[in-house]
């Protein structure tokens, strides 16, 4: 490790403790994947239905309506979905308690035939995950090349919700939330496109947090970066970089947001590369 690394260790760990001194440690538990993956391919393409239908929209509302979704397209078993018709569709589309979206039905649809063909193909995602990791050679890259695929092949899918997927097979992934990679570029640990940051997760996450770690540093950088569960918002659109233990070393010290060309740039690296409605994908 080089000085540069070191130093920039050093800042995230002092980060790390800022954050944590802050916030309860159970958020943290549940930001970063489920401590029980799902375990089998239905459960896991609710969750991946769950997400498409609730882009964009209030978490309540998708609490509220997401039950009669899934009931009006045949509990989203996955083989079910991949034979829905037009007039499947219609019907869906009359239920008055479903999150009805046209767009987003049909993506559904898709994606029940991509899992069911993977499943196929390796036996089933988890297997598919599994696999496509193994061919990269090293775990990292690996994981990046999951969730690259996870974008090609599902419709409605971004960076971060290919990030949350990943966790949900059991790869401890960090999401690379737009808020995340602008606080890491700011401290110049890299791009604001992304490429990086899963590696400097797996160097910098501590040993100790366990099998989640690099997700939960993920959910501290995020709790850092956004204050968006408390009030502990500091490297945000207006960094507060009076209140930023790692002020000192920073060389975007005293960025004001507006004329922050990286905020910019920061948004225009979500909206690329896939057909999802990546304004939803913060
Ligand atoms: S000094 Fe300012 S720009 Fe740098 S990390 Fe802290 S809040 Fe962000």
């Amino acid at each position: 490790m080089d000085q540069t690394e070191k130093r920039l260790h050093a800042n995230l760990m002092m980060i790390v403790d800022f954050v944590s001194r802050q916030l309860p440690g159970e958020l943290f538990d549940r930001l970063s994947g489920p401590e029980s993956p799902p375990e089998t391919d239905h459960e896991r393409f609710v969750l991946i239905a769950r997400r498409i239908f609730g882009l964009g929209l209030p978490p309540w509302l998708v609490e509220q309506r997401f039950a009669a979704t899934r009931e009006a397209l045949a509990d989203l078993v996955p083989a079910k979905v991949a034979a829905l018709e037009e007039r499947d569709i219609a019907h869906f589309l009359s239920v008055d308690a479903a999150l009805r979206n046209r767009a987003k039905v049909l993506a559904v649809r898709h994606n029940a035939r991509v899992v069911q063909r993977l499943a196929s193909e390796h036996g089933d995602l988890n297997r598919f995950a599994a696999v496509t990791i193994a061919q990269n050679g090293n775990e990292v890259r690996g994981q990046e090349a999951l969730m690259q695929a996870l974008q090609r092949e599902l419709q409605f899918i971004g960076p971060i919700s290919a990030a949350r997927i990943a966790q949900e097979l059991g790869v401890d992934v960090m999401v690379p939330h737009r808020s995340v990679l602008r606080f890491l570029h700011r401290l110049g640990a890299g791009g604001t496109d992304g490429r990086g940051a899963q590696e400097l997760s797996e160097r910098v996450a501590p040993e100790a947090w366990g099998p989640r770690r690099r997700g939960r540093l993920g959910a501290v950088l995020l709790a850092f970066a956004t204050g968006r569960w408390s009030s502990v918002a500091v490297c945000n659109g207006e960094p507060n970089c009076g209140a930023c233990p790692v002020a000192p070393d920073c060389p975007r010290n005293g960025v004001s947001g507006p004329r922050d060309e990286h905020s910019s740039r920061a948004s225009g690296s979500q909206t690329t590369g896939s057909t999802a409605p990546l304004s939803a994908e913060r």
